[in-house]
Order: structure tokens, then sequence, then C-alpha cells
């Protein structure tokens, strides 16, 4: 069996246990090999199909209480499948046990208000240009969280935020201030990069921001869509800011680019660019029919334009080409390596709701902001409610289950995809969502043959050479390279 051996830190099977087989589904990868998925969460493992149909009847046999006698080979098989998440103790798993520590992402929509004018813009509201976010609900929203977590990430969003510094300022403070008692936070932004200044740059160093920066591409043309209201070129910007402070954006930013067909093509150059650049990392983000993207439908990538891209990129990857983290690769694997996602938008169910929660400009908690529709609206007042009004998801979750994904083997991976891009493509959430549903059945399908044949493992040895190089907590090699056991 290969084995996926995840950090050991929650609880070894003791005698008296009742153990079962969590409900999984198969994907077959050809040589006699299959994955097997957990349903209802990322549990997994790769083994031959002999030693499956083994596991099945040892476990189908009668409810199995942990006994020393079962013998070393069965005891060490049942650790591995408590490892993989894919065994049932007593009623709970190890995704359900180590939930509770994951750091809330709190996003706060700062303003509706921006100094660009993109064409695409999702997040743009005649309703909310003009509003600001009120700084008492965030004040109250960081000392309920920070009361019933151990961290957050907080992440400052737009709109372009830094239109507001002050307000910031006096988040962060605050912020900082209440995060006593060994609580962290880590604090992020996404911006358009046209506000930095030294005293901008400063602040955000001191308090160990990461950066966002929007860019879309290394020329005019791939910019185009990105348009600035005092009519300067974003380009233009970008170069200044890497003249003026690239030290601090070479060692706290990573570049998010909306993908569409303007700039499809040149990608993969953009990407040896911002290599070059010094740049640790790459962010795709394909336009949605949101906000103002609904003008421009026709420069959407198709799914299989983008998994075309994809592809490229992961050549180049292959190739040592690329060595600056593509995140939309590395996501994919980080959701295979470790026991819970960190990504929220790759969990299942997805964060919306549970540890992703928001604050508009207007005022109102939402459970996701990739669509401002009312499907993610919260109570507005109380957040105490706000935290467990995500019945709408899970309950998708489960339709999907049952309907359109029961024959889908990743569904533990996916839960049916993302509730925001079937609303907005489809209008309805119980709706296949195209474009992730076809990117990550690529994605988990490729990943989990690699794992399974290729001896070298290219991607995973990238996410760990990226992770690390990244994040000095992490150890990569823990995560990746002992994985393959047997
Ligand atoms: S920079 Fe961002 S918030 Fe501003 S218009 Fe462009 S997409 Fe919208
Ligand atoms: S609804 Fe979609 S975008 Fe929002 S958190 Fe879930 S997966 Fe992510
Ligand atoms: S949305 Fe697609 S990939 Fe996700 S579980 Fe359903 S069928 Fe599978």
């Amino acid at each position: 069996m290969n084995e996926v051996s995840r950090e050991k830190f929650v609880g070894n099977i003791c005698v008296g246990d009742k153990l079962n087989l969590l409900p999984h589904r198969l994907l077959q990868l050809g040589q006699n090999k299959i994955a097997v998925i957990s349903e209802n969460n990322s549990g997994w493992c790769v083994t031959d199909i002999d030693n499956y149909a083994h596991i099945k009847e040892f476990f189908s046999q009668q409810e199995i209480i942990f006994d020393e006698s079962l013998g070393n080979k069965k005891i060490s098989l049942i650790n591995s499948l408590w490892d993989f998440n894919l065994l049932e103790k007593n009623g709970t798993h190890l995704g359900k046990i180590i939930q509770p520590f994951t750091p809330v992402l709190l996003v706060l929509k700062i303003t509706g208000n921006c100094n660009f004018n993109c064409s695409y813009c999702y997040d743009y509201s005649e309703n909310r240009v003009s509003k600001t976010i009120s700084i008492d609900k965030v004040k109250e929203t960081i000392l309920f969280i920070l009361l019933k977590n151990r961290g957050m990430n907080l992440v400052f969003h737009g709109g372009e935020p830094l239109l507001h510094f002050s307000l910031i300022k006096e988040i962060v403070e605050f912020a900082a201030e209440a995060a006593t008692n060994k609580k962290h936070i880590n604090f992020l932004i996404q911006t358009n990069g046209s506000m930095f200044n030294k005293e901008i740059i400063t602040f955000l160093d001191k308090y160990n921001f990461g950066v966002g920066l929007s860019l879309d591409g290394m020329s005019e043309t791939t910019n185009a869509h990105r348009t600035v209201k005092s009519g300067a070129s974003c380009l233009e910007i970008f170069n200044k800011n890497i003249k003026e402070y690239g030290d601090f954006l070479r060692r706290r930013s990573g570049v998010v680019c909306t993908l569409s067909k303007r700039n499809l093509e040149d990608f993969p150059n953009f990407t040896l660019w911002l290599q070059d650049l010094g740049f640790r990392g790459v962010t795709l983000s394909p336009l949605s029919i949101a906000g103002k993207g609904i003008n421009v439908i026709n420069d959407l990538v198709s799914p299989e334009e983008y998994i075309k891209l994809l592809t490229i990129l992961i050549n180049m990857v292959k190739s040592k080409k690329i060595h600056i983290s593509v995140d939309s690769i590395n996501k994919f694997v980080s959701s295979l390596v470790q026991l819970r996602p960190s990504d929220l938008c790759h969990a299942n169910p997805c964060g919306a709701g549970d540890n992703f929660l928001l604050i508009d400009a207007t005022g109102n908690y939402r459970t996701c902001d990739c669509f401002y529709h009312d499907y993610f609206l919260l109570d507005n007042n109380d957040i105490n409610l706000a935290l467990d009004k995500r019945s709408k998801i899970l309950d998708r979750v489960e339709h999907m289950k049952n309907h359109d994904c029961s024959n889908c083997a990743i569904f533990g991976f996916c839960g049916g995809g993302c509730t925001s891009e079937a609303i907005a493509r489809n209008g309805i959430d119980k709706t296949i969502p195209e474009l992730s549903c076809k990117v990550k059945k690529f994605f988990y399908e490729l990943l989990l043959k690699e794992f399974a044949f290729d001896k070298e493992r290219p991607l995973f040895a990238y996410y760990a050479r990226c992770s690390k190089s990244r994040d000095p907590r992490v150890k990569p090699e823990d995560d990746t390279q002992e994985r393959a056991r047997g």
C-alpha cells in the first residue's frame, strides 16, 4: 500500500476503540492501482486493487473493536487508515478532531470605491461604491473571533483598501493589541499598488503583511482591462513600485492575475518575467461574470483553455523552468498533502461561512464575496449567529453528493464545487460549476497518478520547495518526500 503519512499529531488508536471504514469512493488510476478517497472529507490513499479488497472485507465482517490480538499487520493498517483520515474511531475521525484549530479568515471589504476602473471588476456595485466599512462592526467581530479561536487571518480588501489607509491603521493597531494570550493574527492586503508610499510600505512591513498585488501581464495589451481613472497605466504604476519598493515587494508580495482571453497566451511568459523580477508567487484567478464581469463575457476563458494553460505551466514546472510558486498549482497539491486544506475553496465543505467570513463595505456579514448575491448574506447584527449560519452551503453539499456528483470519485476533495460560480453561471446553487468542476477533475487525477506512478513526484516536490521558500515554519520534507512507504 502506498501510504500518505501526514503529521502524526492526534490520537492513537487504543484498545477498545470502535472502528469503521469511512464512506469513500474509488478512482481507477490504471495498472491495478486505485485511489481510495473519503466521501466527506479530504482523506485518501493510493493502493492496489487486491489490497483494497482485503481492507473492505476486514471492515465489512463486523464492527471492529481494536485489540492487540489483531496482529501487527492489521494494527499497522488500522493506524495508516486513521492517519489517512479514512477511518472512524468511536464516531469521529482525524479531520473532525483538528477542525477547531483552523484560523478564521476574516475579509474586510474596506470600501466599494476604487481609483481603477477595471472593465471586469467583480466587486463593483453602485450601492457599494460610496460606502466605507463600519469600524465598530469590524472591532466587535475581531474580538469575537479572537475569543473563540487561536488565531485569525485578517484580509484587507476592496475596492481599493488603501484609499482608507488611516482606517486600516486603526484596525491593525486595534487587532494587534487585542491579540493577547498567544493569539496570532496574520495580516494580508489585496491592492492595485497605486497608493503605495513610504509611510504605507513601512507600516505594512512592520506588521508583516502579506501583499497581493494585482496585475494581468507584462504588456499594455494584456492589461487592457485594467484602466486607471487618472489615465495612468497600471503597468507603469507596477514598474514604479518595483523600482521604489522592490525589496519589500519581493519579500512580501505575490501577484494576482485575472485570467481572460487577453492574457491567456502570454501568461507563461508573464510568469517567467515575474520570476526574473524576484517575485515568489503568482495566483491565477479566471475572470468571472460577477459584477462588471458580465460586460466582458466574450473574454471569459473556457475550462478547456484554462486546463491547456495549466498543462503548459505544469510542464514548465517539471522541466524546472518555473520555480516561482504558481499558487493555482500548489493549492491543489497542498489540499492533498494537508489533513485539512488550508485554502478554504479547496475544503469540503468549502470555508464559506465557516472559517471564512467577510464584512462588506455596507456592513453586511457574508459567507463569500466572489459573487454578491443574497444567498451569501448572513444575519447582519449578531456575530454569534453569523458564524453558525451556513446551512444553505451544507444543504447544497449534501444535495450534490447524492445527485449531480453522485458518481464522482473526487467528491471528498471537491464537495460539489464552488457555490458562488454555480450561482453566477447557472443562476442556481444546486448545479455543477463547470470551470471549477473540470479543473478539479483534471488536477486531482493528474496528482494522484503522479503520486502512484512517478517516483520523482515533481509537482509534490515543487510544492515542497515553494512552501519552504515562502514560509520558514513549514517543513516540506515532512509533508511529501516521506509520504510513500511500502
Ligand atoms: S483594481 Fe480591483 S477593485 Fe479596483 S476596479 Fe480593478 S478589479 Fe475592481
Ligand atoms: S463559494 Fe466558492 S469562492 Fe466562495 S469560499 Fe466557497 S469555493 Fe470559495
Ligand atoms: S463538482 Fe464536479 S468535480 Fe466536484 S464533486 Fe461534482 S462532479 Fe466531482
